[in-house]
């Protein structure tokens, strides 16, 4: 049994009008709606406190251990209107087991599979009006996150810790991302290494990457591809997506899990490679692979997957002394089709053949 979240509202919720300019564009990650879930955990004592209220800062000690060693883990998930008003989740249930593989690598304590799901479906419940009605492909991003709250400089699991879920209406992730964005292969920072957090979704892996962001920014980028922090040249992801490659031959392509992130979009695309006329792969690539590939036509498209951008193109790759385009540099067939399938299923314009879809409302 799950644990409930009961609702206090708040009693100054953004007024419906000043709501619609938000929803009319709403951009990523700057508008927030009027509540929170939250809980808290305390050793010896577990999980307590569930409770939505109303979205407020935290008061935190500035020993907080999060602040000092980073303990901190998150998600990101979407809620999606129906056109018959109906609101829903695509696959929690993932969110909901990474986010406890999470915490075990972090030493957080982990949640109940049930509770995480129930915070993330009693806060969309209390927000229902800030979930966008779909003009072409807006939701309500959802963040569920949990962090070290105890007050303590000591280098140990902390001894309280606390869950919350925040969420916001999000529109497009990258401005041009139909078209295709560009990716710097980085030969000065690498993302994980074997037996590091590469696997987890926490926040230090993004303050590590940081620097390799600006260093793609000052070579014209829009986001770094890493490789293997071994040497090997193997390709990794990008900072917030796994990579796709799309053979001449009619193969998807991904790298292998490990040290990457198990991205649920990655999964879901393995899962409808067939129905787009693709065989799924899971393999290692190198760098010169994908280099030799791109030039001589074996390779015909690369994407990137995620949660924030769904299915986004890659037409270039820059990296130390070289660049390259994939295919005629413009978005492919196989990327638009994907990236349709997906967004046509999570906003039931398809049959959700696999049951990925949660109804919340
Ligand atoms: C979240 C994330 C992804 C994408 O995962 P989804 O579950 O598809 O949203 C890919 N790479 C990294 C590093 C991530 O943090």
């Amino acid at each position: 049994m799950a644990t409930d979240f009961p609702l206090t509202r708040t009693t100054r919720p953004l007024p419906a009008p000043e709501r619609a300019r938000v929803l009319e564009s709403p951009g990523f990650g700057r508008h927030f709606t009027d509540h929170m879930a939250t809980a808290t955990w305390t050793d010896g004592h577990g999980w307590h406190g569930h409770r939505v209220g109303p979205l407020e800062p935290f008061s935190l000690h500035p020993s907080a251990a999060v602040l000092h060693y980073a303990q901190e883990i998150f998600e990101g998930l979407k809620a999606y209107r129906h056109a018959d008003g109906s609101v829903w989740l695509f696959r929690p249930e993932a969110n909901a087991r990474r986010f406890a593989r999470s915490a075990r690598r972090l030493a957080l304590p982990e949640l109940p599979e049930e509770d995480f799901l129930a915070g993330v479906e009693a806060l969309v419940r209390a927000d229902e009006p800030w979930v966008p009605v779909p003009r072409s492909e807006e939701s309500l991003y959802v963040r569920p996150f949990m962090f070290a709250s105890e007050a303590f400089l000591g280098v140990r699991p902390a001894a309280e810790v606390v869950f919350s879920v925040i969420a916001g209406p999000a529109g497009p992730y990258f401005a041009n991302g139909l078209a295709g964005v560009t990716l710097w292969v980085s030969s000065t920072y690498s993302r994980a290494a074997k037996g590091g957090t590469g696997a987890a979704k926490c926040g230090g892996n993004y303050a590590s990457g940081l620097a390799a962001q600006l260093e793609a920014r000052e070579h014209g980028c829009d986001q770094v591809l890493y490789l293997d922090s071994a040497g090997g040249g193997f390709l990794e992801e990008s900072g917030t997506m796994n990579l796709c490659l799309v053979t001449a031959d009619g193969h998807l392509v991904t790298p292998p899990l490990g040290t990457i992130l198990e991205g649920v979009t990655r999964d879901t695309i393995l899962a409808l490679a067939p129905e787009c006329g693709l065989v799924p792969q899971e393999r290692p690539v190198t760098i010169d692979e994908l280099r030799a590939g791109a030039a001589d036509g074996t390779v015909t498209e690369v994407f990137a997957a995620g949660t924030a951008a769904v299915v986004t193109p890659i037409v270039g790759f820059k990296g130390d002394g070289y660049a390259f385009t994939v295919g005629d540099g413009e978005p492919g067939k196989h990327t638009a089709a994907l990236r349709s399938r997906v967004l046509d299923i999570q906003f039931g314009r398809a049959k959700d053949t696999h049951g990925w879809l949660h109804r919340v409302l």
